[in-house]
């Protein structure tokens, strides 16, 4: 049983319990419910978990584009990491300028650079699974290989950040299906879109990139930057220009919603 195997979880549900009015209210049979359901993943949680993304709880399945710190709120979002010669480069500025993105990284890579994934933790960002191999083709294929990709890479993901589990799930090349996104959300992890395309992966120059953010900010919150896959100096260059930026602007930096 996994009660029996798992002290902190078993802890953190009591704690969870104790914190949740409606769970006293209910009364003593609630203790059995959850001993009863302890391990399926279906027991509700009276409060929020003690390890960010610990949850598996299922969320909406719709794809999120608005930031959890309001109408003024950006996400910044890095995709296709870790990558030791970008991923490091990219934490020290979001740490400079006080920002928590979201970094939403491929299984392969995840299991390559699994102390990255662990300093993207550490440093309070969240995670997002951005399947196992980048097939930008994968809402072509069958479901089983949908699964796989998805699946595989929480897997993955989750392994190598040491048990903090990915929050988001965002479809490479923004290929997601009805049943990608039922799939993800069944596993806690939000369909992520993006708003702002900066075209980083194209290396248009430091300028492009920052004019792209400056311009297109109007189409949502939600901007898509690189740490992988190739030279990202111009993405670091630009998020050093962006990130100041938006705060001069009076933006505040937020996740994106859940
Ligand atoms: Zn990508």
């Amino acid at each position: 049983m996994a009660r029996h195997g798992g002290g902190r979880g078993w802890y953190g549900k009591v704690v969870g319990a104790a914190l949740g009015v409606t769970v006293l209210a209910v009364g003593a049979s609630v203790w059995t419910a959850q001993a009863d359901t302890d391990g399926d993943g279906a027991t509700p949680r009276a409060s929020a978990p003690a390890t960010p993304g610990g949850d598996a709880a299922p969320v909406d399945a719709g794809i999120a584009h608005a930031s959890d710190a309001g109408p003024r709120g950006v996400n910044i979002t890095i995709d296709d990491g870790p990558d030791p010669a970008w991923t490091p480069q990219v934490l020290d500025l979001l740490q400079q300028y006080g920002v928590k993105a979201t970094f939403c990284m491929t299984g392969l890579q995840a299991e390559a650079h699994p102390d990255l994934v662990k300093d993207v933790v550490a440093a309070g960002h969240r995670l997002c699974d951005h399947s196992v191999s980048h097939d930008t083709a994968m809402d072509k294929k069958s479901e089983a290989y949908q699964s796989k990709e998805i699946l595989d890479a929480e897997r993955m993901i989750t392994k190598a950040s040491g048990g903090v589990r990915p929050m988001y799930y965002r479809a490479p090349g923004g290929a997601f299906t009805p049943y990608s996104r039922k799939l993800a959300a069944s596993r806690g992890m939000r369909p992520l879109g993006w708003n702002v395309d900066t075209k980083d992966f194209e290396r248009p120059g430091t300028d492009a990139v920052v004019a792209t953010v400056q311009q297109e900010l109007s189409n949502g919150p939600t901007i898509l930057f690189h740490d992988a896959g190739g030279d990202r100096t111009q993405t670091v260059e630009a998020l050093r220009q962006v990130l100041p930026w938006l705060g001069e602007q009076g933006y505040s930096f937020g996740f994106p919603v859940r």
